[in-house]
């Protein structure tokens, strides 16, 4: 087979419809929607697109199935995952490959994904069995309490396009792992590694009903008539931060339990006494991986000013050499952005930084011809104004600015209204732990460019979000506690 025809075969087995209690579907009105390769401009499959009616009994789905599921052992749904996961890891290739032509990302990227989203299958299938109650006496010695930890109920994932099988796994892992019933809606963008996720799950023996997925044109349809209904009991969404506050303020109504995982303004900082080659290489990470279009990615480089200049240079050559191209391409280091609308931001806020008299030492121009391409960028000279130093970018951009001491660099690193990842470069070990006490920010990276990690809790604070995702903290977003006393005997 051709390298064509392999593509042709795997999108011809990814499934179009929608997985309402156990069956792909149609939509109720038949509509469809298309899924776009962002680096050349082509259709690459056309799904069905749920209306009103289908949520609808998405929800109906997830809440029938809600009682008996609650009711398997945790031993049950351990299984499942971790058939789950040997099926993901089994099929790296065929995920990979979906998630680069739907979104963008260079394949070796995207198989890294791939290994990091189903660390959550794996993790969270050793976490169901060991989510512990308690059993102990009041103070007083009347009573005994037991205490346990129930599922929260049915709930509603919606997941982002910038990882599209992490951001999955994320929230259906623990979602199973705590006996909850779900609606999955992916991102409009990048639906297809959701889908494919969803028949390995089905292969993996999830029972019908337990999760559906519901893709859409609009998101919502599928949210609208999901968040009005009184079975749902929990939204997780990942997302930007507009839209975050929307769904909080709906969620409001029904008083749901919500976890979001909001946007960022990830300050990267590098002190005077750095080993600036090991600094530039975490940058490299920070801010390049996924073409930068990462929560956590490096968004602002605070370097010392006594530093600064050499660090950029460093920064700037390794940028400079990086090889922009379809994904799917060896070689390619940057693939496009995820659509038009998306680089067309980038240019703005580049062009912004310009006007404000910063300079474009690497980069700077979208990339004519098919496909959603930007430079990988360096700009130097930027000032607090510029919206580069404001605004998350989601691109391949960075924008280097000094400071003077260690208040200045907390200063600028927490002058923004968000809070997820940070990161910190010096070989004090105590100048590290001292900014990890004064900044706020729920994730800090200290001489190193990427941190997540399925055991560990990933949030934000501020308008980054509420709650986390992974470690022992995940699974307890998708269970509600409750206590029973009785008499001491
Ligand atoms: P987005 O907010 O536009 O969309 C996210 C999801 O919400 C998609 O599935 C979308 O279809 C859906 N959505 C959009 N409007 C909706 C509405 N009114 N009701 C219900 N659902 C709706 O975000 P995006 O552009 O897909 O993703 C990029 C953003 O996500 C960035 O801000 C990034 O920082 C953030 N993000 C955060 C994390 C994290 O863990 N904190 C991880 C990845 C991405």
């Amino acid at each position: 087979m051709t390298n064509q025809e392999k593509i042709s075969a795997l999108l011809e087995a990814t499934p179009k419809g929608l997985l309402i209690n156990g069956e792909w579907r149609d939509a109720s009105d038949g509509g469809t929607f298309d899924v776009e390769n962002p680096a050349t401009g082509e259709v690459l499959a056309t799904l069905a697109s749920a209306t009103e009616e289908d949520s609808r009994a998405a929800m109906d789905a997830a809440a029938n199935a809600q009682e008996s599921w609650a009711r398997t052992s945790t031993r049950e749904r351990s299984d499942i995952l971790m058939r789950a996961y040997n099926l993901v890891k089994e099929h790296t290739d065929e995920l990979a490959t979906l998630m680069t032509l739907e979104m963008g990302k260079p394949l070796k990227e995207s198989q890294g994904e791939v290994a990091y989203g189903n660390q959550f299958m794996r993790w969270f299938s050793e976490e169901a069995p060991r989510h512990y109650g308690r059993y102990a006496d009041t103070p007083e010695g009347n009573l005994k309490m037991i205490v346990t930890h129930k599922p929260v109920g049915p709930c509603l994932l919606i997941t982002p396009w910038n990882f599209p099988l992490a951001m999955a796994t994320r929230k259906v892992a623990p979602a199973v792992a705590a006996g909850c019933t779900m609606i999955l809606k992916p991102a409009r963008l990048t639906p297809l590694t959701s889908q494919y996720f969803a028949k390995l799950m089905i292969e993996a023996g999830i029972p019908a009903g337990v999760l559906n997925v519901v893709c859409s044109a609009s998101a919502s349809k599928v949210s609208g008539p999901i968040m009005d209904d009184p079975r749902l009991r929990k939204v997780s969404f990942t997302g930007s931060t507009p839209v975050g506050k929307q769904l909080m303020k709906t969620a409001a109504d029904r008083v749901l339990r919500t976890s979001m995982e909001l946007g960022g303004n990830g300050p990267f900082i590098v002190f005077e006494d750095a080993d600036l080659d090991k600094a530039v290489e975490g940058a490299m990470a920070a801010k390049m991986r996924n073409m930068g279009e990462a929560c956590t990615a490096a968004n602002r480089f605070l370097v010392h000013e006594s530093v600064a200049e050499e660090f950029s240079k460093k920064f700037g050559e390794k940028l400079g050499a990086l090889k922009t191209g379809n994904g799917m391409d060896e070689g390619t280091d940057v693939g496009p952005l995820v659509e038009k609308k998306a680089r067309d931001g980038v240019v703005e806020l580049v062009e912004d930084a310009k006007e404000k008299g910063a300079t474009i030492s690497v980069g700077g121009k979208a990339v004519d011809g098919n496909g959603y391409f930007f430079e990988p960028t360096l700009i130097t000279g930027v000032t607090e104004d510029c919206r580069v130093f404001t605004e998350e970018i989601f691109g391949p951009v960075a924008p280097v600015i000094t400071f003077k001491d260690e208040d200045d660099a907390v200063r600028l690193a927490n002058s923004t209204e968000y809070g997820l990842a940070s990161y910190v470069y010096t070989q004090d070990i105590y100048r590290a732990l001292r900014i990890g006490e004064r900044i706020e920010y729920g994730l800090l990276g200290m001489n190193v460019g990427v941190i997540s990690n399925a055991a560990a809790p990933f949030g934000g604070v501020k308008e980054s979000g509420l709650g986390r995702e992974g470690g022992a903290e995940g699974i307890a977003e998708y269970t509600t506690t409750q206590y029973m006393g009785l008499p001491s005997p």
